[in-house]
């Protein structure tokens, strides 16, 4: 199958996410077959829910549409190097791989900090690459947070 790249898609969700005040993350995910199973931008402050982080809501939709609690094969985009809950989600819903823009030495689990994946208790490791579209994922979260602070 021919490589294409869903991170410009999840840009757009991120951009949609700082429209609504919120930090602007977006993810994607595709499915075995190429398809986008579910879309979605950080939701934390619109949910009052912590928890409300793109990645977690994209899996949560695809789960509920595949009917699984996990996603064999699957492929996630995001904009920004996920946080050390997100990871553990994604090695828990069995996601093949993940590609990431932004990397984040603050909050990311991935590359920094926990790096989740890299635990012996971590039973599943996606595929990682990183620095995909880095540079619009950092400049759009730059101006988010350079016009709050
Ligand atoms: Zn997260």
């Amino acid at each position: 199958m021919a490589f294409t790249s869903h991170m410009a898609a999840a840009l757009a969700e991120a951009r949609a996410a700082a429209d609504r005040g919120e930090v602007p993350v977006g993810a994607v995910l595709v499915d075995p077959h190429g398809r986008v199973v579910a879309a979605a931008g950080n939701r934390t402050r619109e949910l009052s829910d912590p928890t409300a982080h793109a990645e977690i809501l994209a899996i949560r939709d695809a789960c509920a549409a595949a009917g699984s609690e996990r996603l064999p094969g699957h492929r996630l985009w995001v904009t920004l190097e996920p946080c050390p809950m997100c990871a553990a989600a994604i090695s828990a819903a069995r996601i093949a791989t993940l590609y990431y823009a932004a990397s984040d030495p603050r909050m990311g689990g991935v590359a920094h900090g926990a790096r989740v994946f890299d635990h012996p208790q971590c039973h599943h490791r996606p595929q990682v690459y990183d620095g995909i579209d880095a540079a619009p994922a950092r400049a759009l979260l730059q101006s988010f947070f350079g016009t709050r602070r």
